[in-house]
């Protein structure tokens, strides 16, 4: 299929299901509420991820691991100087690390996003010692506090992997302990029910199309559920593993601003769509 072709029926798709959204749920309530995620704090997460969300007005939260950020710096400090010590003065440098750099997570910190932990080295948690899960989690905070000022307050484990254990170590150091594999819901958390230890997301990897997310978009809306979209890394020619294409993810907040126009959804960071709930009436 054609692009065109799949915006039409996006829209058409998505417009038939804003029609039948009852009357009630149009005026009175506030509807459903979502909130974009970014776990790694990967580079295409900065260069394609972050302007596109720009665009739309979109807020997220963005989940770093802390040495990749220390690292890139490092790495990325010392490409820089070597370019300006070796390559002709028009060439222009572009940073190339895996990880975005401190300077990168404050261009989010400073577009509004709420910044998370994603821990220090990225390991499974459970299969660490509590001193250990404890020194991940509280030498993420401190990198995080000292290089954006901000003390994050949403935790999300890598790979999804925690036990009640690594639960109760995360929940006594943050307030929100997010899901990241084997969706409970797809990502769609009842409002009324939000238990802040297990907030549900889906992911959205390669083969996720638009029209399925949007149709999740429009289901919380519907269902007044707060949905967590999950994205790792995004990709402006062939997606590889965990990432997609940089015009599914427009397509996708594109969805999302025209439901949130039309007062039908909240578009929030996660800690600030949680204070949204624990403050409704
Ligand atoms: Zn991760």
């Amino acid at each position: 299929m054609n692009l065109p072709g799949i915006a039409t029926v996006f829209w058409s798709f998505l417009g038939i299901l804003v029609l039948s959204l009852p009357d009630a749920a149009l005026s009175d309530s506030p509807g459903g509420l979502l909130s974009v995620t970014f776990d790694d704090a990967s580079r295409s997460q900065y260069e394609i991820g972050l302007s596109h969300a720009k665009e739309f007005g979109i807020r997220g939260t963005l989940f770093v691991v802390t040495r990749g950020c220390d690292d890139a710096a490092k790495e990325d400090a010392q490409a820089r100087a070597d370019h300006e010590a070796t390559s002709e003065k028009d060439e222009v440098y572009r940073p190339s690390t895996w990880s975005m750099t401190w300077d990168e997570v404050r261009l989010f910190r400073d577009a509004g996003w709420e910044i998370g932990s994603h821990t220090h080295t990225h390991p499974h948690l459970p299969e660490l010692d509590d001193a250990a899960v404890m020194e991940e989690m509280e030498t993420a905070l401190e990198r995080i506090q000292a290089e954006t000022g901000l003390t994050p307050v949403s935790f999300s484990p890598p790979y999804g992997d925690f036990s009640q254990r690594t639960l109760r170590l995360a929940m006594a150091r943050h307030d929100y302990h997010l899901l990241g594999l084997g969706h409970l819901n797809g990502g769609q958390n009842p409002i009324d029910a939000v238990d802040p230890t297990q907030i549900d997301r889906l992911g959205v990897y390669t083969h996720t199309d638009a029209v399925s997310i949007c149709g999740e978009i429009a289901r919380a809306a519907e269902e007044e559920n707060w949905l967590i979209l999950m994205f790792h890394g995004f990709s402006e020619g062939e997606p590889g593993e965990y990432e997609i294409r940089a015009d599914t993810f427009r397509e996708i907040l594109a969805c999302a601003h025209d439901l949130e126009d039309r007062g039908h959804l909240r578009i929030a960071p996660i800690a600030e769509a949680a204070h949204l709930i624990e403050s409704a009436p």
